[in-house]
Order: structure tokens, then sequence, then C-alpha cells
């Protein structure tokens, strides 16, 4: 190539504990993919979560949204820790968390669990047989639904009881838009699609069903199926690989059913997760990747993080949020190539492995070139 074509913006949001050294990492990984792919990344990082608070008060700061929204993909690191724990509500480094969301208009949310062949003696919470090969993606809905609805509250019933309350509300719109953009990851896998609910009792759940039924006539090539969310919660630990390729679901049910999941493959330091504004297909921008851990502060500033889940979360952010598969793919095939010579951080260390953060980074760097 002669220098590079492609360019593009990327707002980073190292945040707090372990945010900051698995950002590092992640921003080394992609310049030298970009180097290699013809692409070049202009960065900018932005304080968000505990550490703007300190520095500026606020747990997003004007500046940090209005970056990441000029950008055409954010990588977020984590947030919070046991400093701010006691904060009020609105000066909580989480608060941030749920501002970007909003100001970004990310309403899909999705998860990959994984089940990596070199990782699974030492990961897997389930049993061998169960865990090997899984490959599920959770995509959840992440603006409506309980956490959103209204009426919520608490107020005193007429026999003087406190009563706390809370409103399933869906709109036709949001469960089309989350439903194209299931179908649209699907495609992108093995063309499975399974839709989550609980039809059989709840009024929002049947507007759900229906919709997402409608939407599959635009996607002929997908194959879709529909379960109870009960069912679906045993399938996970029952038999994931036969049942689950691309998973749809709310914001509530996509909640739990996504840290199940997770907990298939064991190792939280290696999960990524992607949180898409529009369709995958469309050219819009805003979209915020980030790995599925918290801060970690016991572990931070001890050169012990695992920065898999985050160079994963970087992966994503080429493939659903550049449109560029390639790139995104030498990242995921460097980091298996990575675990293959048995290099790892500690939290997936075992018997016949290197735990080394240093030789972990070198190598990512020799099997990307
Ligand atoms: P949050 O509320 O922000 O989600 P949490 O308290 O639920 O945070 P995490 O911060 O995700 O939990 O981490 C839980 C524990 O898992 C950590 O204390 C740490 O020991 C371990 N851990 C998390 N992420 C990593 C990582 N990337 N590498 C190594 N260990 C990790
Ligand atoms: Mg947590």
């Amino acid at each position: 190539a002669n220098g590079p074509q492609k360019r593009y913006s990327i707002t980073l949001l190292p945040g707090d504990g372990i945010g900051p050294e698995v950002i590092s990492v992640a921003k080394d990984v992609l310049k030298l993919t970009g180097s290699l792919e013809g692409i070049e990344f202009n960065f900018q990082e932005m304080p968000m979560g505990g550490s703007a608070l300190d520095l500026v008060g606020v747990p997003l700061p004007d500046e940090t949204l209005a970056a990441a929204k000029n950008s055409d993909a954010v990588l977020l690191g984590a947030i919070g820790g046991y400093k701010w724990d006691n904060n009020a509500k609105h000066l909580k480094p989480e608060t941030g968390l749920l501002q970007i969301r909003e100001g970004l208009k990310v309403f899909a949310n999705l998860r990959p669990a994984t089940v990596l062949p070199q990782v699974l003696v030492e990961a897997s919470t389930l049993k061998r047989e169960v865990a090997e090969g899984v490959d599920v993606m959770v995509v959840r809905e992440l603006t409506g639904g309980i956490y959103f609805g209204k009426p919520r509250g608490f107020r005193t019933d007429e026999n003087g009881e406190e009563v706390g309350f809370n409103t399933e509300v869906y709109a036709a719109y949001e469960i089309d838009r989350i439903a194209r953009v299931a179908f649209e990851t699907a495609r992108k896998r093995q063309g499975r699609l399974c839709s989550v609910d609980k039809a059989n009792v709840l009024e929002a759940s049947m507007l759900w069903r229906r919709r997402v039924t409608a939407i599959a006539e635009e996607y002929p090539d997908v194959e879709l199926s529909h379960m109870y969310v009960d069912n679906a919660a045993m399938q996970l630990v029952r038999n994931p690989k036969q049942v689950f390729d691309t998973i749809v679901t709310n914001n509530i049910f996509g909640d739990i059913l996504s840290d199940e999941a997770s907990m298939i493959t064991g190792s939280i330091g290696m999960l990524p997760s992607a949180s898409l504004g529009s369709s995958v297909l469309t050219k819009s921008r805003f979209r915020l990747f980030e790995p599925i851990h918290g801060s970690a502060p016991d572990i931070a500033g001890q050169d012990k993080a695992n920065p898999l889940a985050t160079i994963l979360s970087a992966a994503m952010l080429l493939k659903y949020g550049l449109e560029e598969e390639d790139a995104a793919r030498r990242i995921e095939n460097a980091v298996l190539d990575t675990l293959n010579k048995g290099l790892r951080t500690g939290d997936i260390y075992s018997t016949g492995t290197v735990s080394d953060l240093f030789m972990l980074k070198a190598s990512l760097a020799c099997f990307l070139a």
C-alpha cells in the first residue's frame, strides 16, 4: 500500500482503575493494525467516570460527549471504584455511563460469549462438553423497557402499605430497530436468530413477538425462532451451542441473559461488547465499544489486567462500527495465536501456560504483523 487510504477518528475514554491500562494496550494494537491495513486512526483521549469527577466535578463532561459524538467510534475502558462508592447519585462515575449511552443514542448492545478452545480448561464454569465450542451473541435492547418505562416510583396503597412499581413499555418502532440490528448481526454469523420474550404473560412481549415476526420477512435468509425467557435461561446452561447462535431480547432479559452467557466462558477479562446506535448496515456513527468487565480497582496499577477484552472490543469496533472486517480479523487471529502460544495474564493462567503481560503484548504485536 502507498500510505494510509482511510482515516477514522476514535475517541478513547480510559476511565478508572484498570481502564487506562487496557485502553493503552488496545490503542497500540489499533495503531499497528491500522498501519498494516492502510488505515489511519486519529485518537482523542477524554476524561470520563471517577477521573472526570475528580478533574472537573461531573462524570461526563460536555467536552467528552461532544468529542464522542464527533468521532467515528468510541472505545471505553472501565469506570467506577471504591473511592466514589458513597457519592450522591448524580456524582457517581456510573451515571456517566448512562449519560453517554443516552447522548450517543445507542439502543443495541451486542455481547458475544465465545469459548475459545485455548482457554477452555481454565476458564469455563460449565462442564467441558457443554462449554466447548460455545459461540453465542446476545443482542440486548438498551434504551427501553422496564428500566425506563413510566409510571414508576413509590406510593402508599389504600392499606397504608408502601408500594414500589415499574412499567414495561415498548413501542413498535423500538422493537423494529433492535430486530433489524439483530437480523443483520445473525446474518454476519450463522444466520440463526432466537427472539426471547415472555409473550405468554406480558403485553409488551406479545407486541415484541409480533413485530420481530413481521421484520423477519425482510430477512428470508435468517432462520427465526422464539423462546420464553425462562426456557432460554435453562437452555443456556444446558445446551448452549446446539440451541443458540444469535439471541435478541429486551432490556431486562438481556441484562440477565448476557451475564449468564458470559459466565459460560468463565473469564470476564476476555469478553468484549458493542453498543450500536443504528442499523449495522448503515454508515451512521455514534458507536460505543467496551470490555464487559469493570474497573477492577483491586488489581489496578499492578500490570495484572487482561487487555484482551478491550482488544477484542477494538476488533468489534472495526467489524461492526467501521465495516473494516479484514482489520478486525487480523486482531482476532493475533489474539488466538498469542493464546495458542500459551501466553496469558494471571486471570486465565493454568499449568503449562505463561503468565506475563509484557510477553503477551510483544506476542500480539508479532502476530499482528
Ligand atoms: P463493575 O461494577 O464496574 O462492573 P465489578 O465489581 O462488577 O465492577 P469487575 O471490576 O468487572 O467487577 O471485576 C471483578 C473482578 O474480576 C475484579 O476485582 C478483578 O479481580 C477481576 N477482573 C475484572 N476484569 C479483569 C481483567 N481485565 N483482567 C483481570 N482480572 C479482571
Ligand atoms: Mg459488574
